[in-house]
């Protein structure tokens, strides 16, 4: 199988296109290559599949949103359960597809799915996989070693499944397609069902004495170590891919890949929003009146700031060029922000005291900790007259 192509080129639209230019477009390949227009044609079948797949995800606005975030990768399933991939899911039910489907094929997609003729190579399944790593690995990549299993093609009966000696025989019922086709009369004219062969399983083929390494499955697991090298500036939950390292592909068709989702530890002090990284740091209240040298930690090592005389707590300052790496381009940076926070002091000693009273006298306030007496009662008072007012209304 070939690489697949993009979506909106498969429709011949533009990124932009409003789904009456989507709906339009698929109508007329539709209509164009669909199999009960062109028997027995197989580019034109897998021209009709292609397209719906296309359609099917464009016109839905939650899986246009993922494609064109993700790309195919969006729909990949790593589960190996046949169908094509990102086709499996879609909903024929919804109203615009019963719509469309309706009025050009009637029927044909009531309840089953079409699949793929099996007897041609064929891509394997994706796998997927994941890495944890932390917080600093993730802002300056690293490279990471993951053990999973893995099938390859059994060496015993190169893949065919049958005793060395003999080899599998095509399939009677469905003659080696893999496939049965049931044609039904139905309100909307003749419905053509396509289902999997019952007695091969779609393989086409039909194992008479089965290798007994691999038990007629032709393929055999080991556990292998595989390297993945996480680049820089990578996020939580994003996936790398790595090609032709998931399941064996079929009838001589290559790999499916290795898709490998990042789990990246939270950091006790750096929290990360794409680029940027966010922190607090205390300063002292001498620090925040007076101005003076703080160390900062970033992702970098410590940095000293100079800080401002008068600064407030919560005020925010910005390390330029301290944040994460952007993932197409590690010279690009993100900034790093930190709220400076006055620390106000719990524990002093009798000098610190007297030295506050002192600052506070200086600066022409009442004495610190000692209250005026009258001042307490009068505003309890008051407070005790508003209640009653209150409950007197
Ligand atoms: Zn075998
Ligand atoms: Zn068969």
């Amino acid at each position: 199988m070939a690489e697949k192509r993009d979506y909106y080129q498969v429709l011949g639209v533009d990124r932009g296109a409003d789904d009456a230019t989507l709906k339009k477009a698929y109508r007329k390949l539709a209509k164009k290559y669909h199999p009960d227009m062109n028997p027995g044609d197989k580019d034109a079948e897998q021209k009709f599949k292609e397209a719906t797949e296309a359609y099917g995800v464009l016109s839905d606005p939650e899986k246009r949103k993922a494609y064109d975030q993700f790309g195919h990768a969006a729909f990949e399933n790593g589960g190996g359960a046949g169908g094509y991939g990102g086709f499996g899911g879609f909903d024929f039910n919804s109203a615009d597809m019963g719509d469309i489907f309706g009025d050009i094929f009637g029927d044909l997609f009531g309840g089953g799915r079409s699949r793929r003729a099996t007897n041609s190579p064929m891509k394997g399944a994706n796998l997927r996989a994941a890495v944890h790593i932390t917080f600093q690995e993730a802002v300056f990549g690293c490279e990471k070693e993951i053990e999973l299993t893995l099938k390859d093609p059994c060496k015993t009966c190169g893949g065919t499944g049958a005793k060395p000696g003999t080899s599998p025989e095509t399939c009677p019922k469905c003659n080696g397609t893999g496939q049965v086709v049931y044609t039904q009369q139905s309100m909307f004219g003749m419905v053509r069902n396509v289902q999997t062969c019952p007695d091969c399983g779609g393989t086409g083929k039909i194992i008479r004495e089965k290798c007994s390494d691999c038990r007629g499955t032709g393929y055999t697991s080991s556990r292998k170590k595989i390297q993945v090298s996480v680049p820089a500036g990578i996020d939580d939950g994003q996936s790398i891919r790595i090609r032709e390292k998931g399941e064996p592909g079929t009838n001589g068709g290559p790999r499916g890949d290795l898709l490998v989702e990042v789990r990246v530890a939270r950091h006790p002090i750096f929290q990360r929003q794409d680029m940027n990284i966010f922190s607090t740091a205390p300063i002292t209240y001498a620090q925040a009146a007076l101005g003076g040298t703080i160390r900062i930690s970033t992702v970098d090592g410590d940095v000293e700031y100079e800080v401002k005389p008068g600064t407030q707590t919560d005020t925010k300052i910005r390390l330029k060029g301290k944040g994460v790496p952007s993932l197409r381009n590690r010279s690009v940076r993100g900034d790093h922000y930190v709220t400076l926070v006055v620390q106000v002091p719990t524990k002093l000693n009798e000098e610190a005291k007297e030295a506050l009273r002192a600052f506070d006298a200086a600066c022409g306030n009442r004495p610190a900790g000692k209250p005026a007496k009258g001042a307490e009662k009068e505003k309890k008072k008051s407070f005790m007259d508003k209640l009653k007012e209150t409950f007197e209304d």
